[in-house]
């Protein structure tokens, strides 16, 4: 597997502030965070993205994120949490090395995804969740 950012801050070749460090998965504080406290769930091994880690890691990665979000909120004070994943390049991700980003919200902090949305025509949300109905 290659070596990424990532897999450098676990070895202790670039610095960080870690929080959590297991078999499975560590996490340290991001460098550029959307608001203070925002850290990183990350997979111990360079997983592109969620589809190539197995099952068992990615649950507990995401027992981790909560246990995150409830520090955040108890250290905090934070009304909430963003936890998501940039799944691949298309979606934002930069660094390709599957992570979980936990972000502290507050109400009223300003921040924004500031995503567009698109409009379905007649009929078709209900034609593409044919497609997508899960098995
Ligand atoms: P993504 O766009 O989902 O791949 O997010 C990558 C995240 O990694 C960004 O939020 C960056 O700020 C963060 N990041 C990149 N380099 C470092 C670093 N050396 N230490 C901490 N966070 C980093």
């Amino acid at each position: 597997m290659e070596e990424t950012i990532f897999t450098k801050i676990r070895d202790g070749k670039i610095p960080s502030v870690k929080l959590y460090e297991d078999e499975e998965c560590f996490v340290i504080m991001d460098i550029n965070p959307i608001v203070k406290g925002h850290s990183l769930v990350i997979a111990a091994k360079p997983y592109r993205n969620i589809g190539e880690c197995p099952q068992e890691t990615l649950d507990h990665m995401m027992a981790i994120a909560k246990k995150l979000d409830s520090k955040l909120r108890e250290e905090l004070n934070c009304d909430g949490t963003n936890i998501l994943i940039n799944n691949d390049p298309a979606s934002g991700q930069e660094v390709p090395h599957l992570h979980i980003h936990v972000i502290p919200r507050f109400l009223n902090d300003g921040r924004s995804f500031g995503f567009a949305h698109d409009r379905y025509e007649d009929g078709e949300m209900a034609r593409l969740g044919e497609r997508l109905r899960l098995g």
